[in-house]
């Protein structure tokens, strides 16, 4: 049985693995249309927590909070007018989906593979959903998301891609690393946000649109 991994302050040892760790990624929101436009998140709470608002003034608002900390307490007091319905429904999947965007980075998806076959728990005092809360009993689904990921990152790089391929760009060739199908990434050789599609049994990448003055 292989010892589990405690995580929980982004500062201390494993913190890469929590929510608040900061390397920024792009996305479309979960609810983007097909003329959807890309977004910079500072980290996945401003990804998850901004989805819990509708599109608008109040989502940018999260986006831009200045710290992870207070796009959590912005997302967890939205009015309800201002609130996606059936949050509940879907913030397990919306979760899934920003830390397939999160691990693409290749130097966080190495530091996770290098967590082996380690259960992963959130160690948070009080979070008995998200994380395994003070009596170690909690559902801990921030672990069984992130173990998920580490199993599709261990796929792709052996050669056996689910939901990671190890692509290339469409438009300047440059090797992209870890592409999550479904996802957005940010081309490291020629800067320009690419969105991931499989179209016909092939995995291909597409340019995107993206609101952010650092890309062209
Ligand atoms: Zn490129």
């Amino acid at each position: 049985m292989v010892a589990p991994i405690y995580f929980y302050e982004r500062e201390k040892e494993f913190g890469f693995l929590s929510n608040f760790e900061r390397t920024a990624f792009f996305a479309l929101a979960p609810d983007a249309g097909v003329d959807g436009i890309a977004v910079k998140y500072p980290t996945n709470e401003h990804f998850y927590q901004s989805c819990r608002a509708r599109p608008g003034a109040i989502r940018d608002y999260i986006i831009s909070a200045p710290h992870a900390w207070y796009a959590m307490k912005i997302g967890r007091s939205l009015r309800p007018a201002d609130a996606v319905p059936d949050w509940d429904k879907v913030k397990l999947g919306i979760m899934e989906n920003g830390l397939f965007h999160k691990f693409q980075d290749r130097v966080l998806a190495r530091m996770l593979l290098a967590t082996g076959e380690a259960p992963l728990h959130e160690n948070s005092p009080t979070d008995y959903f998200w994380g395994c809360g003070a009596k170690k009993t909690g559902a801990s689904w921030l672990g069984k998301l992130l173990e998920k990921v580490r199993s599709e990152l261990r796929r792709a790089r052996a050669g056996s891609p689910g939901q990671y391929h190890i692509l290339t760009c469409s438009n300047c060739d440059s090797v992209m690393g870890y592409c999550f199908v479904g996802g957005v990434k940010k081309c490291l050789g020629c800067g320009r946000i690419l969105e991931v599609r499989a179209e016909k049994g092939e995995v291909k990448v597409f340019s995107v649109p993206c609101r952010d003055p650092e890309v062209s």
